[in-house]
């Protein structure tokens, strides 16, 4: 029987937790921070979160709005640390099922599987909209509940439903974005 890599090496405890945040702002902001509320760049640092304090956090001059790096990304509200994230982001590169990822990382397949699903549409396949967002942490919840409340039930779904209910907000989001009167 072969060993899983996890057993004998901590990879994600070799990381480094600013590299990672740097990574996350570099793919989803290669021009810099922008407001995810209204797109503007016009956006100023708002010191760091209180528990992760490699997550920056923004206040945008425009429309007030406040935000951080993960803020309407797939990786907002997540339990495990970011660094396991880019860990599952480099092996889904890799292209290992959502099931050698979660042997690899000690997570549980259902959290995999919902996350790689969302990272699949993109890091922030749904900005900019801050009610969006919103509408997204929501989802997430319902989807973790589902697995933990009814497995039957959401593995007869067999998971498609949520990543077509992704698609069609990201449409929709599209559609907003291109009606917008254009201001870039
Ligand atoms: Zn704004």
């Amino acid at each position: 029987m072969i060993m899983p890599a996890s057993d004998l090496v901590n990879l994600s405890g070799l990381l480094d937790d600013a590299k990672c945040f740097a990574l996350v702002r570099q793919l989803r902001w290669p021009d810099g921070a922008r407001c995810p509320g209204c797109g503007r760049d016009a956006v100023i640092r708002d010191g760091c979160d209180d528990t992760q304090p490699h997550r920056q956090r923004y206040r945008c001059k425009a429309c007030a709005g406040r935000f951080d790096d993960l803020t309407g990304t797939a990786l907002a509200g997540r339990h495990q640390p970011l660094r396991v994230w880019v860990l599952c982001l480099y092996f889904m590169g890799l292209n290992l099922s959502n099931r050698q990822i979660a042997l690899e990382l000690g997570l549980n397949p259902s959290d995999v599987q919902a996350t790689t699903e969302q990272l699949h549409q993109g890091l922030v396949a749904m900005a900019p909209d801050m009610a969006l967002a919103g509408e997204v942490e929501i989802d997430e919840v319902y989807v973790v509940a589902g697995h933990k409340g009814q497995p039957a039930a959401v593995a007869k779904r067999g998971g498609s439903g949520v990543g077509a209910g992704w698609k069609a907000r990201r449409d929709a989001a599209r559609r907003r974005r291109t009606n917008r009167p254009s201001s870039a």
